[in-house]
């Protein structure tokens, strides 16, 4: 692995001024949460950053509150903690059901949500420090003419990546919207909106710019008689990325249905909205 400097951030102000004052010096810097997937990725070569900075000593930033009929998630909330919420468990019942099969229970104790949202392909191309994919600044998405199993068939060109997240799809199927903090201050958008397809840019994978962080998921209680579920075929049930996933939510009342959401995972570059 080459050395790099690990920084202990205090708040996301900080980490933010980080993150901008490195990508001024034009050095490489960037987030980790848990580290489950960025370590992997250090290790691997596929990223080399000089600087990392680590979330994970914020404080209080882990929160999981039911407040304005919805409930607000900290963006370093555990994937564990999230599946076994009370309040989650009871009332965004896919959202738990989905961070109870990302990975494995060890990933799952130290992954948080923000990295779960924000983590790389795991195209075996992209991850091998073998191929220079487009991706990484190529001029081949290997998966064309190479190996395709497990990549896009919805939404892809000219990259054929997957997005990996199990909570993402349940997340979108909820109306979730996701607050980043950066240079210039907050935002909130849908988080439908967040990822960015291929065909857009197919360098990056969310609209986060240099300097900009995650900091909050926040999540409407879904209305009086809406139902939902969140399916994941996987080859093996051990730590396995889905072949396809599905995140539904229906709402209806009196015997019509008013709203339906089904958003796939695993098969597109983004999580896909069946509209
Ligand atoms: C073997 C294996 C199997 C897996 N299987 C699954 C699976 O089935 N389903 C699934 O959903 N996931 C799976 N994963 C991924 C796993 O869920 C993620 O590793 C984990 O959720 C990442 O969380 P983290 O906090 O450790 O992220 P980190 O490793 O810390 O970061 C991941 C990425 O997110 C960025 N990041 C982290 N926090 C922020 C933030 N606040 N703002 C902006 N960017 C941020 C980092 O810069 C990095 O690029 C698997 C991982 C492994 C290693």
């Amino acid at each position: 692995m080459k050395t790099f400097e690990n920084i202990d951030a205090k708040s996301v102000k900080e980490a933010v001024a980080l993150l901008q004052k490195f990508h001024q010096q034009k050095k490489s810097a960037s987030v980790v949460g848990g580290g489950s997937e960025y370590l992997q990725l250090m290790k691997d070569h596929v990223v080399e950053p000089d600087y990392v900075i680590n979330l994970k000593t914020i404080p209080g930033l882990d929160y999981i509150k039911e407040e304005r009929g919805g409930v607000r998630i900290g963006a370093l909330a555990k994937l564990a903690d999230i599946e076994e919420h009370p309040v989650i468990r009871e009332k965004l019942v896919i959202l738990s059901d989905a961070a109870g099969v990302a990975a494995s229970p060890q990933i799952r104790n130290a992954g948080t949500i923000a990295g779960n949202i924000c983590q790389r392909p795991f195209c075996w191309y992209f991850r091998s420090s073998s191929f220079n994919c487009l991706r990484k600044g190529g001029q081949v998405c290997y998966t064309v003419t190479g190996d395709g199993r497990f990549h896009a068939i919805l939404g892809g060109g000219p990259s054929y990546i997957v997005h990996p997240s199990d909570t993402a799809p349940a997340l979108v199927a909820l109306g979730a919207q996701i607050k980043t903090a950066g240079p210039a201050g907050e935002k909130t958008l849908p988080l439908e909106k967040f990822f960015v397809l291929p065909s857009v840019d197919y360098k990056r994978e969310n609209i986060l710019n240099p300097g900009e962080i995650v900091s909050e998921i926040y999540v409407p209680i879904p209305k009086p008689g809406s139902k939902g579920f969140y399916h994941k075929v996987r080859e093996r049930l051990a730590w396995d990325h889905a072949i396809v996933a599905i995140a539904t939510m229906v709402e209806s009342a009196g015997g019509v249905v008013r709203d339906a959401r089904v958003v796939m995972g695993g098969v597109a570059p983004i999580p896909w909205r069946g509209k």
